[in-house]
């Protein structure tokens, strides 16, 4: 397989507050873990900046706007609860964005088999109207659009494992049959949204774990949900929405996975896309918290991309 890993020095000047877990320290330690030797052959690219127009492939012109106004010259500002913004964030946001959709056209192109985009600030949670939960933009439901868009792709499927629901990417494909959108994550946990019941126009698959529940829990309901879904859905493309906070060691959630899981579930895909997408995967980056086990699980998934 050839991989690609977009990344970019201002996504760690997209600066929040002393204590606040989403911080760039996440993206400092995912590199410390990549200098081993068994990532040398892994092609690490720039990401470019995209430009405004693409905000507008998932969000109305309102919300551009909005984002933009809470952009602070100095200092950082809240942009709401839990949500900060610091100079360079709309910079950093819109790079995120640039980074997933140059990895659309990567794989697309045949440049790359797959893609992993190592940006902050995350995207899932924010809604078409709505920055919330650490997001700014939803750089998934961008990418799935861009790729519809420009390269004419049919069938898009989106996989969220990130230990929070991604109710701002349910909420923009909810009516949309074309976007397969299948999610894994705590349930009861922030934001609160994805039941099983919540099903869309059919194309919303959600997959709740219950707090204290591990491996077995996790990769009985991927392959008997999402797995299964894939399968009836034959995606020409697959987006990962790879969060890492369902690791045991992470502070914002009670699942207990462990790197290996992120590794089995990254094996799945790669099954999935072999079958139905030519190889394409782009794997964007969303939480994790715990910077060791953040490290660990996204270089293990990395390294399951980079050998198919
Ligand atoms: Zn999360």
């Amino acid at each position: 397989m050839t991989t690609i890993l977009f990344e970019n020095p201002i996504f760690l000047e997209h600066k929040v507050p002393e204590g606040h877990p989403e911080r760039p320290d996440r993206l400092k330690a995912l590199n410390l873990a990549l200098e081993h030797e068994r990532f040398s052959p892994l092609s690490r690219l720039e990401a470019p900046q995209g430009n405004e127009d693409l905000v507008l492939l998932a969000h109305p012109e309102q919300h551009l706007r909005t984002v933009m106004s809470a952009i602070p010259e100095e200092g950082i500002n809240a942009v709401e609860a839990d949500t900060y913004a610091s100079p360079a964030s709309l910079q950093a946001a819109l790079t995120g964005i640039g980074g997933a959709v140059a990895a659309v056209d990567a794989v697309f192109s045949g440049k790359a088999d797959n893609v992993f985009v190592a940006s902050r600030p995350p995207g899932h949670h924010a809604e078409k109207n709505k920055a919330m939960g650490f997001c700014f933009f939803n750089n998934i439901a961008i990418a799935a659009r861009h790729a519809q868009q420009r390269h004419g792709v049919e069938r898009v499927a989106i996989v969220d494992w990130d230990v929070h629901h991604g109710n701002g990417t349910q909420d923009i494909f909810w009516d949309d049959p074309s976007v397969l959108f299948c999610s894994t994550h705590q349930m009861p946990l922030y934001p609160g949204s994805g039941a099983k019941t919540e099903t869309g126009a059919g194309n919303i698959v959600n997959a709740p774990l219950s707090p204290d529940t591990g491996s077995e829990h996790f990769r009985e309901a991927f392959k008997s949900r999402v797995l299964t879904a894939l399968d009836d859905f034959r995606p020409d493309f697959i987006l990962i929405s790879a969060g890492f906070d369902a690791h045991h060691r992470d502070p914002l959630a009670q699942i207990n996975l462990t790197a290996e899981d992120f590794d089995w579930a990254t094996g799945r895909l790669l099954d999935v896309a072999g079958k139905t997408a030519n190889n394409r995967i782009v794997s964007l980056l969303e939480g994790g918290y715990d910077l060791q086990g953040l490290a660990e699980s996204a270089a293990t998934h990395i390294y399951r991309l980079m050998r198919g």
